[in-house]
């Protein structure tokens, strides 16, 4: 889907670095370093970093972020976007930042891979939030190595696709999260809905907003 979108540079193009706690997903409260990447392949309607969505020339190279990122006293790192995985630079810096000691997590859509990763994966923290956009479409890859399927719960989301059968071995293994789109009251309540219907069917998800939002934080 959309390779050709993928960057062919170890440069890296970056919107933003900066330091925050982890507010989504089954990480949530963790002190880290936000990498985040310019451009995605994908355009959700909702997004909430517009900014971070048109491909640019790199920005920095991989020196640089790693001097910023070690620059703070967290020891985690949020590697988002933007769509990581439409840059193949990101093989070379999550591997440099795991030989420097830190644990990295990936966010991603989902769609795409990068060649290489199979070597790092397991030792990364994957957060995949499948996308209505690309008809909820994960990778192989990123079903083999996610850690953690997060589910933004807006209009297209349904109980059809939450159980669709490359997403039922994360429900057994309780590592679904949903999250009401925007933090809006009609999302909560249809991720309330939705986590309901999962529990009749023997499954335990987690409704989690977006914390960092509600505390005001970036
Ligand atoms: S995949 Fe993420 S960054 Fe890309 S448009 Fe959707 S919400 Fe925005």
């Amino acid at each position: 889907m959309l390779r050709d979108q993928v960057r062919t540079t170890n440069a890296l193009s970056i919107n933003e670095i900066y330091e925050s706690i982890q507010g989504e997903g089954l990480l949530i409260g963790t002190p880290s370093v936000f990498v985040r990447f310019q451009g995605c392949n994908l355009r959700c309607p909702w997004c909430d970093q517009p900014s971070a969505l048109s491909f640019r020339e790199a920005s920095y190279d991989q020196e640089e972020v790693l001097k910023r990122v070690k620059s703070s006293p967290f020891r985690h790192v949020v590697i988002t976007g933007g769509e990581p995985f439409a840059h193949t630079g990101l093989f070379q810096l999550v591997k440099r930042l795991l030989e420097e000691g830190f644990s990295v997590q990936i966010e991603t859509n989902g769609t795409l891979w990068v060649e290489g990763m199979e070597e790092v994966a397991e030792r990364v923290h994957i957060t995949c939030s499948p996308k209505a956009v690309a008809d909820f479409f994960v990778h192989p890859k990123i079903l083999k190595f996610a850690r953690e399927l997060k589910f933004v719960v807006d209009s297209a989301l349904s109980l059809e696709v939450l159980l669709k059968k490359e997403f039922v071995p994360f429900l057994k293994d309780q590592r679904v999260v949903l999250q009401p789109e925007s933090n809006r009251p009609e999302a909560l309540e249809k991720a309330l809905s939705l986590q309901r219907e999962l529990a009749e069917r023997g499954f335990t998800v987690r409704v989690i907003p977006q914390v960092h939002k509600f505390l005001g934080i970036k």
